[in-house]
C-alpha cells in the first residue's frame, strides 16, 4: 500500500466508508508512515471542523479530535475481527453439531 493510495481514503475514512479490509491497510500504513499520519491530521482538523461550524448548534455533536477517531477506528476493527471468530466458531459447532446428528 503506497503514500498515494493512503491520501485517497482519508475522507472515505473520517466519513467512516472503508471496509474493515481497508480500514486495516489504512490504520497500518498511518502507524508507520509519519507523512500520510501529519497529512491526515491536517485534512481531519479542516474536514471536520468545517463540518462542525455548519452543523446545526442545537442538535451539537461531540467533537474527538484526529487521534481518538484513530482510536475509535482500532476498536471497531477488534470488534469486527472478534465478531468474524465467534461466527466463525458458531459455524463450526454448527457442523460438528450436524455431524453428530447424522
Ligand atoms: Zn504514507
Amino acid at each position: 500500500m503506497d503514500c498515494k493510495e493512503i491520501q485517497k481514503w482519508y475522507i472515505p475514512f473520517i466519513d467512516d466508508e472503508l471496509s474493515p479490509k481497508e480500514l486495516a491497510a489504512f490504520l497500518e500504513h498511518l502507524d508507520t508512515c509519519q507523512d500520510c499520519r501529519e497529512e491526515y491530521d491536517i485534512y481531519y482538523m479542516m474536514f471536520t471542523g468545517i463540518r462542525h461550524l455548519e452543523q446545526d448548534p442545537v442538535k451539537g455533536s461531540v467533537w474527538i479530535d484526529s487521534g481518538q477517531k484513530l482510536g475509535y477506528a482500532a476498536e471497531y476493527l477488534k470488534r469486527c475481527r472478534r465478531r468474524h471468530w465467534i461466527k466463525l466458531m458458531a459455524l463450526g459447532a454448527l457442523c460438528v453439531g450436524i455431524l453428530f446428528l447424522l
